[in-house]
């Protein structure tokens, strides 16, 4: 028999928006082959979570996905959905909202961050603000880039876990960073997003370093993070044709205020016009148009298969929520 390390993570109750929880369960085999319908259910005291009160505290974490922990001598990583003690899903529990049917959507997520040290972005000096934005964005050198070990630390991480991670660069403010995840399925797809998200906490807990994603960290002229999105589904990329591509943006122009509505909190304060953003007010979607809500990639355009942008989601945002949304809208619901 060997013990296992599974680190069962969820999503807490906190508004506006969530936080990773996570805590390690000791399991023995006699050889854990990484299937998920092998691990129990686990309860939690959700009164610290905000998920219960305390005179009836108990929350349910069900497992849902594993992962090799990249960082542990037999361990796993688990993410787990929130459970009522009746079987029913948690109100916090975003996931659930997805269906199963919807499995031929794809989504690749950018998910951009920032990394603080002291209160501030990292690389920033004590007093005052780094030289203007301009040189950052992919660069390299010395007092270009900041934290590129973690990123690497990270990516290792990512792939070692089996996270479909399909890139990383350095964001357009000094310490802003982002990486790309993609998954056929939009559960595969946000589970690994969450993963990758969990792995980087961790990883920065060793370096003393915070994550920032709040859309806009630093006021004024500095970019904000945000979390593209970019979605098909099989008709999109088989099917294709300019008025199918033309027929979901409209479809998504009329639901402009409800996409906003869960595409993360303070997302106002990023989504001003300037700085590769269309205004929060507005719907517009464009070819290569980085100053539109969505935009419709040029190898898409080429031949009208493929995929598209949208660019209005923050760096905070559910992926669940997000990936949900989406669907309904492209689905005409
Ligand atoms: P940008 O030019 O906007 O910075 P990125 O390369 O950072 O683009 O991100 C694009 C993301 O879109 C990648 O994660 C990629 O895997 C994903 N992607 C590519 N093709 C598809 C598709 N057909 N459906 C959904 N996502 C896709
Ligand atoms: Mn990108
Ligand atoms: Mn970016
Ligand atoms: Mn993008």
């Amino acid at each position: 028999m060997t013990t296992f390390k599974f680190e069962y993570i969820w999503l807490d109750g906190y508004t506006p928006e969530p936080n990773l929880r996570s805590k390690t369960k000791l399991i023995s085999f006699d050889n854990f082959d990484g299937s998920v319908s092998l691990l129990p259910d686990w309860s939690f005291d959700g009164s610290s979570t905000k998920q219960a009160e305390g005179h009836s505290s108990d929350c349910v974490l069900k497992p849902v996905r594993v992962y090799p922990d990249p960082h542990r001598r037999n361990g796993f990583l688990v993410i787990c959905e929130v459970m009522l003690p009746n079987g029913k899903p948690h109100p916090s529990n975003t996931r659930s909202k997805i269906k199963r049917k919807d499995e031929d959507f794809w989504f690749g997520f950018e998910q951009e961050y920032v990394f603080m040290f002291d209160g501030k972005p990292l690389g920033f000096p004590e007093d005052g603000f780094p030289a203007p934005q301009g040189p950052y964005y992919c660069a390299v050198g010395s007092g270009k880039v900041e934290g590129r070990d973690i990123v690497e630390e990270h990516m290792d991480a990512c792939i070692d876990a089996g996270i479909g991670i399909t890139g990383v660069n350095a964001e357009v403010m000094l310490g802003q960073w982002e990486y790309q995840i993609f998954g056929k399925g939009p559960k595969k797809a946000a589970d690994d997003l969450i993963a990758a998200r969990y792995l980087m906490e961790r990883i920065c807990e060793e370096y003393g370093v915070e994550i920032e994603l709040h859309p806009k960290p630093v006021k004024g002229d500095w970019n904000g993070s945000g979390m593209h999105v970019n979605f098909s589904n099989e008709e999109m990329r088989e099917q294709g044709g300019k008025k199918l591509f033309e027929s979901i943006c409209k479809k998504f122009a009329a639901k402009h205020k409800e996409h906003i509505a869960v595409y993360g909190a303070y997302n106002e304060e990023r989504l001003t016009g300037l700085h590769e953003t269309q205004s929060i007010e507005k719907f517009s979607f464009g070819v290569s148009d980085r100053g539109a809500s969505i935009r419709i990639p040029v190898h898409t355009a080429e031949n009208w298969k493929g995929y598209l942008e949208d660019r209005r989601p923050s760096s905070n945002a559910d992926p669940y929520l997000v990936a949900a949304r989406v669907i309904r809208t492209v689905k005409g619901k």
